[in-house]
């Protein structure tokens, strides 16, 4: 295992920040110290953890600059892209945080009918230490808002940033710090896999994970040796559908913008799209007219810039081979260079004649290229859509409201956008996740809070006679049971 890790900019292969490597006995140390912060951590009220909630969303406010220069910095993504993709929703999850958590993790009376003799409450308790472990791709909120969402909760965090971005992680463990929050809340540990590794096998009490399908299978059987509650949200290949009666300039340069921010390497980006014959020449014009506009390079104001891990240049370019060799059309792109300093530089790519043989529209692709397949009718365009292992997002394109609801509803992903795309996780209120090979469970919204916690019920009786109906000995009988059960239980 190397001592250190260094990040580099994919634009220029420029150094930029050096850390060094936690090793097992570093992981531990980091989640003692979480696991001592816990102690007072999760046990103030939602009253006293909010001006420290609040406080995290004004330093992600105020240090809008900072955050942008560190993304554009390693990853290589216009500094614009990088303020509305990631700190937007970074501050906007904070204040999410700092305003609900307290009414959303209430303790709730329930209903103990029939046994109406008794009352009952759950009350949403801190798990403890949250593992949180992060991709390279939005490295900053990724980072950010999971670790805020477990703070709000009550638990305390380790962060494992991607080792290719691991600014963007020390950077939310120093705004944290920057906000005043106790020693020990947010403690982050650096490293690649085996750092990830040493964590999940660590005493935590949950881990979040964001990354790779192939990795969230590792961790998953990991957390199975202590079963340690995980949330995973991993990988999509998600469909976007244009029928016949969409507006099509509007839908083109959604396809486009969804396929291309961050040069595709998007877990939600737009990666097949399927467009029904009576429409799909026109698509297609409008799609390329757009693609030709795009500037692809290694400046500062590129709308498509390098891939940000290099080696995953090859997965794209072995994907399109793949394609080419099976028939399909690169009307657009399909070519790559490499930019001073050693980073790839792919062009805005579109694909046409493209079948499910291929590994394109099988495997997420995480570059910036566009398969569109033409399809006879509505149905054939759903049937596709859902032909895939994975689940994370959607869209569908039409002028028919209800047409799209319901197609969006019979779509098989845990995120779904109606003439619309991309935008779910910019919602701090939205629960964000996926099903099948996506992953399981919630980050974002309500679901993601209490997604940290775990619920404890509570019963005691209204009044305390010095036996019950159901105690020994029996009093009732079972013919009695019976007739309570269809008196108070029909309707
Ligand atoms: P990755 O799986 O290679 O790495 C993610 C993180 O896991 C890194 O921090 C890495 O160091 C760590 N890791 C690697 N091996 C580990 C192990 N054995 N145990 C513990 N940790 C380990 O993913 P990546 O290449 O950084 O990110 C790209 C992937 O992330 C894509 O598939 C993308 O779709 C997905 N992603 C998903 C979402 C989502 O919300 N669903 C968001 C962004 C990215």
């Amino acid at each position: 295992m190397a001592d250190t890790i260094t990040t580099t900019n994919p634009r220029t292969g420029e150094a930029l920040a050096t850390y060094p490597v936690a090793d097992a006995g570093e992981v531990q140390a980091a989640v003692t110290r979480a696991r001592k912060a816990f102690a007072d951590w999760g046990h103030r009220t939602h009253e006293e953890r909010r001006p420290y909630l609040t406080a995290l969303q004004r330093v992600a406010v105020d240090n809008v600059d900072r955050i942008g220069e560190v993304i554009a910095a390693e990853t290589g993504r216009d500094r614009g892209d990088a303020l509305f993709s990631e700190v937007l929703p970074a501050a906007a999850g904070a204040r999410y945080a700092a305003k609900q958590a307290g009414r959303i993790l209430a303790p709730r009376k329930a209903s103990a009918w029939p046994l109406l003799t008794r009352k009952g409450w759950v009350e949403y308790l801190p798990r403890g230490v949250a593992a949180i472990i992060t991709p390279w791709n939005y490295p900053f909120n990724l980072s950010w808002n999971p670790t805020v969402t477990a703070v709000a909760a009550g638990c305390t965090v380790v962060l494992k940033p991607s080792e290719v971005t691991a600014s963007a992680g020390q950077l939310v463990k120093d705004l944290a710090d920057e906000a005043g929050l106790p020693s020990g809340v947010v403690e982050v540990v650096h490293g690649a896999g085996e750092t990830g590794a040493a964590l999940v096998a660590d005493e935590v009490d949950i881990i979040s994970f964001t990354g790779s399908p192939a990795t969230g299978r590792k961790i998953a059987h990991a957390a199975a040796e202590r079963l340690t509650p995980l949330i995973l949200e991993l990988g999509g290949n998600d469909a976007f559908v244009v029928l016949e009666d969409a507006d099509v300039k509007r839908a083109a340069r959604g396809a486009l913008w969804g396929g291309m921010l961050n040069a595709g390497q998007t877990c939600v980006a737009v990666e097949r799209v399927y467009v029904v014959d009576a429409v799909y020449d026109d698509f297609v014009a409008e799609l390329t007219k757009g693609a030709d506009q795009l500037n692809a390079g290694a400046g500062d104001r590129n709308d498509v810039g390098p891939i940000t891990f290099p080696p995953r240049a090859a997965i794209i370019e072995r994907q399109l081979e793949d394609a080419r060799s099976k028939g399909a059309t690169i009307l657009r792109g399909g070519t790559h260079s490499e930019v001073p300093g050693g980073g790839v530089l792919f062009q805005p790519t579109i694909v046409t004649d493209v079948d499910h043989t291929m590994e394109l529209m099988q495997r997420e692709t995480f570059g910036p290229v566009l398969a569109v397949m033409r399809v006879p009718d509505e149905q054939a365009a759903l049937e596709l859509a859902n032909d895939s292992s994975y689940g994370l997002h959607g869209s569908v394109w039409t002028r028919n409201r209800e047409r799209g609801a319901a197609f969006a509803q019979a779509m098989r992903t845990g995120t779904v956008a109606v003439n619309d795309v991309m935008v779910n996780a910019g919602f701090a209120d939205l629960p964000f996740g996926g099903v099948g090979e996506s992953g399981y469970g919630s980050n974002w919204g309500p679901e993601g809070l209490r997604a940290f916690c775990y619920p404890k019920t509570y019963t005691t009786p209204r009044v305390s006679p010095r036996s019950e109906l159901w105690w020994f000995p029996r009093r009732i009988s079972a013919r009695a049971w019976k007739g309570l059960i269809r008196l108070t239980l029909r309707r």
